[in-house]
């Protein structure tokens, strides 16, 4: 027997006029490239979002149609986001970070018909135009001083620019309804190698995900704050922060261009931010302007940190400064959240070591989400805290399939249509997951794994590293063994090969006390800097390439 009851479509618009009707208080607090700030509240901002789907359908932009941002977090792009979906196009948000060559290849595959551009990124245009069959129209997101250079190399398809073409345009619109399984964004993932692959979020995906994490971070997402997303708009929907913010009230901040640790903390001093939302390597930047400062921005009070492991040294640097840490993990193809480090109530006494070594687990998964782990023949192994295996999920959150790519596809998941991660994990027995490793980054020593991040997580408690990576490099005997490449506190060139034999032996001690022997490095590299992925996170894969003979050439 079927329920009575009615079906209204979940669809992104419906979280914007929940916000303009419910919410009138809450401010997207915007900054621009020349660092000035604006504020709207979800009234204003609905009011453009009209303007850009009246200008959007004047293109003959339609239902499927994709459309590309190549922008930096602010007001606009939220636009985009909204007006986008809300005409039943796809909104598609370039990763100005990846190769020339990607770009244009993600713009072909999803064969996008106009593309927002910041000016800033204006200089890539010309080189990832010509490389495009059919490259979309542009419209420029703003002028910037200079750019007219820039402006005249990509003039056969310059279409305006944005407050230009939308000013005009009238401040309501009639918003479509549509199937709730219609597409509403794609995001390509930054594969490690191949091409990149495409997920297709439905709008039905999206807004339960943002109920499913509104409810699950409810305690630094709420009304009244104001939320500073350091993740990328053009990256994973920016965990989900465009719909959650409108959904419960909070206030989204958009820091543009400026993402030093300095521009950061005039930001969250200027508008009050209480939470921050980030991955490790920029909320190290903030932490650095702290302690350069001596003192917070004021109304800062926690931090949301994912998208890489954290370690102990940064958790208890922010939590020394009062300011509590949480901890997520996700994915691309997870809409992106799968999993917060939240603190059980009957666990938050606990001393504050232990609490620290849960904060550096992935965390209980949010509602909706299963997983299971299996080993390395694809059965199931327990979720008993010990064994690792790779973490497969599965949720109405989770891509189905990888935007035309049936190989990807075939790859990505299993008969039963879990999803494989990739990630190598246990789960204890209240739920909650760590990571221990990329599959892909796992190093294989004689027959046995190891995995990197508990190695690095030790590494980093040692005064002296400021980041590191463990990575495999070839080995005559054991197949792969353990490399440490490290970023001193000090200048690498100021030490000496006595200094650097003196650290490399003072971390073998530290690692000594809490691994088995055969799983400590072999060796110790001194950088001034870590290569990093287009996402931000440490690029294992160009460390592997650098240093794969390294063992091969000390013998
Ligand atoms: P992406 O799709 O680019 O967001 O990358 C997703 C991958 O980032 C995951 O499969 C993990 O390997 C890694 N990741 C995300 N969050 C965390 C976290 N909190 N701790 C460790 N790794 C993470």
């Amino acid at each position: 027997m079927l329920g009575q009851m009615m079906h209204r479509p979940l669809c992104t618009t419906t979280i914007l006029s929940h916000a303009r009707t419910a919410f009138p208080a809450a401010r997207i607090i915007s900054r621009g490239q020349d660092k000035s700030v604006s504020h709207f509240d979800f009234g204003q901002l609905s009011g453009r979002v009209a303007q850009l789907a009246n200008w959007l359908v004047a293109q003959a932009i339609g239902v499927g149609d994709r459309v590309a941002t190549l922008a930096w977090n602010d007001h606009r792009h939220l636009e985009l986001y909204y007006a986008i979906a809300g005409i039943g196009a796809v909104c598609h948000t370039v990763n100005p970070r990846l190769p020339v060559d990607n770009i244009a290849y993600i713009i072909e595959h999803a064969e996008d018909r106009l593309l927002f551009v910041d000016p800033g990124f204006l200089p890539l245009l010309p080189d990832i135009l010509a490389k495009v069959k059919n490259p979309p129209e542009i419209v420029l997101l703003s002028e910037l001083a200079g750019s007219a250079a820039a402006r005249q190399a990509i003039a056969a398809h310059d279409l305006g620019t944005y407050e230009t073409l939308i000013q005009d345009q009238p401040e309501a619109f009639d918003w479509p309804e549509f199937d709730e399984n219609t597409a509403c964004g794609i995001c390509y993932t930054s594969g490690t190698t191949g091409n990149p692959k495409g997920v297709l979020y439905s709008h039905r995906s999206t807004v339960l995900h943002a109920m499913q994490v509104a409810i699950s971070f409810s305690s630094i997402l709420r009304e009244g704050q104001r939320v500073l997303s350091l993740v990328p708009l053009f990256h994973v929907n920016a965990w989900g922060l465009p719909y959650t913010c409108a959904l419960v009230g909070a206030s989204p901040v958009f820091a543009g261009p400026h993402l030093d640790g300095e521009s950061l903390f005039e930001l969250m001093q200027a508008e009050q931010v209480n939470s921050v939302w980030g991955v490790p390597t920029v909320l190290t930047s903030l932490l650095q302007e702290i302690d350069k400062r001596g003192c917070l921005p004021a109304g800062f009070d926690n931090i949301l940190v994912g998208g890489s492991a954290v370690s102990a040294s940064f958790i208890e640097a922010y939590e020394k400064l009062g300011i509590s840490v949480n901890h997520a993990w996700g994915m691309t193809e997870m809409n992106p959240i799968g999993t917060q480090g939240s603190i059980a109530p009957e666990m938050q006494q606990l001393p504050r070591a232990e609490l620290t070594r849960l904060k550096l687990r992935q965390g209980r998964k949010i509602f909706g989400i299963e997983m299971k782990l299996v080993d390395q023949a694809g059965q199931e192994i327990a979720q008993d805290g010990r064994q690792s295996g790779e973490l497969l999920v599965r949720s109405n959150t989770t891509a189905a399939q990888y935007f035309k790519n049936p190989q990807a596809t075939a790859e990505a998941f299993d008969a039963e249509g879990w999803f494989r991660t990739g990630d190598i994990a246990n789960i204890d027995a209240t739920g909650n997951l760590l990571i221990t490793d990329r599959a892909k980054d796992l190093i294989k020593s004689g027959g046995e794994w190891i995995s990197s991040l508990e190695l690095e997580n030790i590494i980093l408690s040692h005064a002296a590293i400021a980041d590191c990576a463990v990575v495999a490099a070839a080995h005559e005997k054991w197949d792969e063994r353990p490399l440490i490449v490290a970023v001193p506190k000090r200048n690498p060139a100021d030490y000496s090969a006595a200094d650097k034999d003196a650290l490399f032996a003072e971390l073998l001690d530290l690692l000594r006390q809490n691994l088995p022997k055969w799983q400590l490095p072999d060796g110790l590299v001194l950088l001034d800097q870590l290569p990093l992925t287009a996402t931000g996170k440490i690029s294992k894969i160009k460390l592997r390439e650098q240093f794969h003979t390294y063992f091969s050439k000390a013998e």
